[in-house]
């Protein structure tokens, strides 16, 4: 049985339903493992023979001991399958290279890695209600900057015993983010527009989520909040089953022998994704490096380097913006597991980033996370330019956090000579953000003044490779949600919709 502290209470002892109802600490801290599931080589080895979805419930009932075997197969099941992701491996790895090789995310309904966590969220959400006792119906409430809005409604759309409600800034995401979010279906979604940019939208959820008054009137009709954010254990916990399938999937291609060290290198914003990878480490998975990579906004490279955190500088608008981030949540657990599970301490450095936005984890710690982790960071003319060559050299196409993530890798083998089998992850589709992508690739006259839907046609036609079926026609779907709200009328908004 894993039971699950707090970062910032180790004293806390909950299941892994109470842990994902929940989502954050009363505390303010995150829910991790009060010790970590070992899993062996022979383990790993006879994984290389299942399917994902077998790998998957392998590794799920190691952390969620509180779900049935039943359970946890009828959530996997629910979220990979034909009609949602468009892989049969659902997170099939390419060979780019000799040595490197790059696992794809983003087969999943709205063609960014967020698919892998947010299909099977709300599933885990029902079944932790149920087993909690809850009787009310969840509403889900997010704020986005583009991607994970779409996600979250499309993992959520017509799940029995849940709402969701997504705000996104009026002017603030993509045209093919607004378009996958307003033509979205489902008995029980909406989604507004915001008269402001993200942080308006944000500050609008956030209070919305402490406001007495509303809550208690929800609590009269059986309704309760609950948010989807990346912190959720619900949500980190999917994202350790693919570092093992990458692994199991070597195995199988016969690239790499069962105990073989390999790489990863994850393009980095919030550092869900990369810390998955870490916990999967920590049972066993044989990795030497994560190597973290960054855009501009290099808070995370200076961290690793150097064990100091210094989110006091430009926030900087970037091509691969899902990892426009100066402030990265999940870092907390790893900080924690680091100091040896010192909540003291964790909060007092969290005190410090808010208060007076650094902290310093000392030189012990650091030369920890440095057995583990190497950064790096590309910035956006590395980036469009590795797009491009990689394209030449490879004929493989690279979104632009993709890109991110290789270039960091090369700065890496020139850095440390390391030749390690690697694996890139790459956690958006090309044609997800295919403006930036068109610009690295192609002449200017060709791509300028085109609509990111006139793109997609163009990009698919010179290169070969095919639209993915959530971006096809996007401008064509039925806009199903066109209201728009001031951000002082977000409450009211809610409230009228239940
Ligand atoms: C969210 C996101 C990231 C960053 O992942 P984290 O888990 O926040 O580090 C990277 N790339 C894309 C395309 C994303 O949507």
């Amino acid at each position: 049985m894993i039971l699950y502290e707090s970062t910032r209470n180790s004293q806390e002892s909950i299941s892994s339903a109470d842990a994902i109802k929940r989502g954050i600490s009363p505390t303010g801290g995150l829910y991790v493992p009060k010790s970590i599931p070992a899993i062996t080589l022979e383990e790993i080895a006879s994984m290389s023979k299942m399917n994902y979805n077998e790998r998957a419930i392998f590794i799920l009932k190691h952390f969620l001991t509180d779900f049935t075997d039943n359970e946890l197969s009828e959530c996997v099941n629910k979220a990979y399958n034909n009609s949602k992701f468009s892989s049969e491996d659902i997170a099939p790895i390419v060979d780019l290279n000799e040595n490197l090789y790059i696992m794809e995310l983003w087969h999943g309904p709205t063609c960014a890695f967020k698919d892998m966590a947010l299909q099977i969220l709300p599933h885990f959400l029902v079944k932790a209600m149920k087993k909690t006792g809850e009787k009310s119906e969840i509403i889900i409430l997010v704020a986005t900057s583009g991607d994970t809005g779409k996600a979250a409604l499309e993992g959520f759309a017509d799940v029995e015993g849940t709402r969701i409600i997504v705000f996104y800034p009026e002017n603030g995401v993509s045209e093919i983010q607004k378009y996958q979010m307003i033509t979205q279906t489902g008995k029980n979604v909406k989604v507004f527009g915001v008269k402001g940019n993200f942080d308006d939208a944000q500050t609008g959820v956030k209070k919305i989520f402490t406001d007495e008054e509303l809550i208690s009137q929800m609590g009269k009709n059986n309704l309760k909040f609950s948010s989807a954010n990346s912190i959720n254990w619900g949500r980190l916990v999917p994202q350790i089953v693919y570092y093992f399938s990458a692994y199991a999937d070597l195995i199988r291609k016969e690239k790499i022998s069962p105990g073989q060290k390999i790489n990863f290198v994850v393009p980095t914003g919030n550092f869900g994704n990369i810390l998955a990878g870490y916990y999967a480490k920590c049972m066993g998975l044989p990795v030497n490096r994560f190597i973290c990579a960054s855009n501009d906004n290099n808070v995370l490279t200076d961290f690793i380097k150097t064990g100091h955190y210094d989110k006091r500088r430009e926030f900087i608008k970037t091509v691969s913006p899902s990892m426009d981030i100066l402030i990265s949540s999940n870092l907390e657990r790893l900080i924690y597991a680091l100091s040896g599970n010192d909540d003291n301490q964790v909060s007092q450095w969290m005190k410090e980033l808010t208060e007076e936005g650094h902290y310093n984890v000392g030189p012990e710690i650091s030369g920890k996370i440095k057995e583990d982790f190497w950064a790096g960071w590309s910035n956006q003319h590395e980036t469009l330019k590795t797009i491009e060559l990689v394209y030449k050299d490879d004929n493989y196409l690279l979104d632009t956090h993709t890109a991110v993530a290789v270039d960091v890798y090369d700065k890496y083998v020139i850095t440390t000579g390391d030749l390690t089998p690697t694996v890139v992850v790459s956690t958006a589709s090309p044609f997800k953000f295919n403006n930036s992508v068109c610009k690295a690739l192609f002449a200017e006259d060709e791509v300028e003044g085109k609509s990111e839907f006139e793109l997609l046609n163009l990009l698919s036609k010179k290169t070969g490779w095919s639209i993915p079926e959530g971006l096809k026609n996007l401008d064509k779907k039925t806009v199903l949600h066109d209201s728009v709200c001031e951000k002082n009328d977000m409450k009211d908004v809610v409230r009228k919709s239940f």
